[in-house]
């Protein structure tokens, strides 16, 4: 049997990350870790409970020592939930993924999720993707890739995105939020979102799901037989 082994992948909102994540870690048939759903059932945990994530307030610090977060497969679909409540459609909310980013940029939260994250892989093999995977939480990782489109195409994929869910925000709205979230992630001063020196990149851009999915899959089967 192979060794447990971390595939690690990076990159903006909106590149197709997570749809093809999932994919891969299926075909793999590994652990699947969508960190940024962990980022986001902080933010609506927060904000639910009147505090804001923007400030690194001791009262967020107790708050969130008491947030319990897991992942489950309920009808072969993983869900996250925060304190037994299956949350996985909530913290999809717009107003939930500009806490998210603003909760991210608070060391004390990234330090948290870390240790979690480092603990949900312990003795197995898993598929995380966030935007520190390959930087900060596996810097050893077997796999690293770094997904990215254009920012253009990646708010018209989550705009439509929204629109088949029934959400009225404008693509305008879409892109500025996009723009305004890239700004965050990657100008921040703790673990910011940054391609690794040893990532591939792929680019999406004018790649369709099926040809970014073997990208993805070819590249990670490579490196798994070289390791
Ligand atoms: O991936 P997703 O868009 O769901 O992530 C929501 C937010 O969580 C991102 O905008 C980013 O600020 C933050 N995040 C992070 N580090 C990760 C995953 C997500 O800072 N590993």
């Amino acid at each position: 049997m192979q060794k447990p082994y971390i595939v690690a992948i990076d990159g903006p909102a909106g590149a197709g990350k997570s749809t093809l994540a999932k994919r891969l870690a299926k075909a793999l048939n590994i652990a699947y870790n969508d960190t940024g759903a962990m980022y986001r059932a902080c933010a609506l945990y927060a904000i639910e409970s009147g505090i804001s994530p923007k400030v690194d307030s001791e009262e967020l610090r107790k708050l969130l020592k008491t947030a319990e977060i897991d992942f489950r497969t309920v009808s072969e679909e993983q869900k996250i939930f925060l304190n037994g409540a299956d949350v996985s459609l909530k913290i999809r909310e717009p107003h939930i993924s500009t806490g998210a980013s603003d909760i991210s940029a608070i060391p004390y939260v990234r330090d948290l999720l870390v240790t979690m994250q480092r603990n949900m892989a312990t003795g197995k093999s898993v598929l995380m993707d966030g935007r520190d995977i390959g930087t900060n939480v596996f810097p050893n990782a077997d796999v690293k890739i770094y997904l990215t489109a254009a920012v253009e195409e990646r708010a018209k994929r989550r705009f439509e995105e929204l629109r088949e869910k029934g959400d009225s925000s404008t693509y305008e709205t879409v892109l500025a939020e996009m723009i305004s979230r890239d700004e965050n992630d990657k100008n921040r001063a703790y673990a910011p979102l940054k391609q690794a020196e040893d990532a591939e990149l792929i680019d999406t851009t004018n790649l369709n799901l099926e040809e970014s999915f073997d990208a993805l899959y070819q590249y990670t089967l490579k490196k798994l037989q070289t390791k």
